[in-house]
């Protein structure tokens, strides 16, 4: 075109510059499920046929997963036909994958609904580098906000309809559709194995809903969903009421959380090793920190709530003698056994056990007055005493017991607990003392 001022121009030039910076317009037929090119110009070349499916130039347009050229597996293109449906103007990026090319080539398209929402012009222009660039960094942005949610979407129950749904892997941008919840949920129950799809749709049934969720109630279930790749993974589906005073205002929050493999395996390595931090590694009962941490909330239970607890240390008789005679590895055994022992007494007896250091313990006992304990912990060194050890054969213990009252300071309680465990020595070991 001739260089011209702004006052040359007038309406007739609209359709050269318009397809002199346009790289594709098409014209879709939403009824008849077609589409038509009538430009296709750089990328758009190769990439867009002619003509041909709507559902189709949909698939290709959106559906393909992250930043790579991988097919959407194909249950999720049961959301296509929605995803297309526009009733009013829309504009979004989209990204092209072409075979040749490392990078996605990022594109703006343009919807424009014609003929009562039937027809479509579907404008689509490449972004020049520069533009590409600064989106890429937004997009980065965004998808890292966002990994970890594959989607959420709002549903207002009495209106049977969704909106906002984002199906993060598939668009960074909001999809327009017009789904109603009723057949969304028909939809997306295929994703789940067969035996999770009754669980789902129990769920998901607008009366349930209704009737057990208070507004501005969150709740959530893990289970394992398709991907877009079409494998299945561990998600945590959240349903979360919107906070409301308006009776029968039922609007919902429904989003699904990716919490397959690393987050799986990072939950999991933690509460590994929090075991460990709290656990002593030679008998596997509570390490010292976390018998203290215990015996000292029992205390302030006590203390606040009134509830009863009592303590008992533990200490083996004449455990030196042990490793002087038969060495530190039978010692070491013995302490395994007795633990062992131990933390049986405690489970049967709604008690945490822990090693305090060496050959002595604490059991925290729950809702136990000492008259209880004291008869727990005779019944224990009667059971101590019986039992036949490798090598060893018998070996005996002598315990203290107290009850933890308001009054007591941490300090206090555990001065009474030792000094009772200390009186069973001097008394002759292998007997109980309350204090
Ligand atoms: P008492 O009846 O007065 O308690 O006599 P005792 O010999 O049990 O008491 P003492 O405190 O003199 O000795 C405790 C012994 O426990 C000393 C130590 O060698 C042994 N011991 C402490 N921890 C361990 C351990 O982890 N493994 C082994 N094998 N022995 C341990
Ligand atoms: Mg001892
Ligand atoms: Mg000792």
């Amino acid at each position: 075109m001739a260089v011209k001022e702004l006052n040359d121009y007038n309406i007739n030039d609209v359709p050269e510059l318009f397809l002199e910076n346009v790289d594709s317009v098409i014209v879709v037929d939403s009824k008849t499920d077609t589409y038509r090119a009538l430009t296709r110009r750089g990328i758009f070349e190769k990439y867009i046929e002619e003509s041909g499916s709507y559902h189709d130039l949909i698939v290709k347009l959106w559906f393909h997963i992250g930043d790579t050229n991988k097919e959407v597996t194909e249950d999720y293109h049961a959301f296509a036909d929605s995803t297309g449906d526009f009733d009013g103007k829309y504009s979004r990026r989209i990204k092209i994958h072409l075979d040749d090319s490392e990078h996605p080539r990022i594109a703006q398209m343009t919807v424009y609904p014609f003929d009562d929402n039937q027809k479509y012009l579907f404008i689509l222009d490449e972004l020049d580098e520069e533009e590409m660039l600064q989106e890429a960094h937004t997009t980065k942005k965004i998808s890292t906000i966002q990994s970890s949610y594959l989607f959420s979407m709002y549903i207002d129950l009495v209106q049977d309809t969704t909106s906002s749904i984002n199906i993060t892997e598939i668009s960074d941008n909001v999809v327009n559709s017009q789904l109603k919840y009723s057949d969304w949920r028909m939809m997306i129950v295929n994703m789940f194995m067969p035996e999770d799809q009754e669980q789902f749709l129990r769920r998901t049934d607008p009366e349930y809903l209704k009737k057990n969720f208070a507004p501005g109630k969150t709740s959530s279930y893990d289970v394992m969903m398709r991907n877009l790749e079409g494998k299945f993974i561990w998600v945590k589906l959240t349903f979360s009421r919107a906070q409301t005073f308006v009776e029968g205002d039922y609007r919902f929050v429904f989003m699904v959380q990716d919490i397959d493999e690393n987050s799986q395996e990072t939950l999991s390595a933690l509460k590994k090793y929090e075991e460990l931090a709290i656990k002593d590694p030679l008998t596997t009962v509570y390490n010292h920190g976390e018998i203290e941490t215990q015996m000292h909330n029992a205390l302030t239970s006590c203390q606040t709530n009134g509830d009863v607890a009592s303590v008992m240390m533990i200490d083996l008789d004449l455990f030196k003698d042990v490793n002087d005679t038969y060495g530190h590895s039978v010692g070491d055994t013995t302490l395994k056994l007795f633990s062992g022992l131990l933390k049986e007494m405690a489970a049967t007896n709604n008690s945490i056990a822990g090693r305090w250091g060496g050959e002595e313990f604490v059991v925290v006992c729950l809702g136990k007055n000492s008259n209880e304990v004291s008869e727990i912990a005779e019944n224990f060194r009667k059971e101590v005493e019986a039992y036949e050890f490798p090598d060893i054969g018998h070996i005996t213990c002598s315990i203290g017991v107290t009850e933890l009252t308001k009054d007591d300071t941490f300090d206090g309680a555990f001065d009474r607990l030792d000094k009772a465990m200390y009186m069973s020595k001097e008394n002759g070991r292998n007997q109980v003392t309350i204090l």
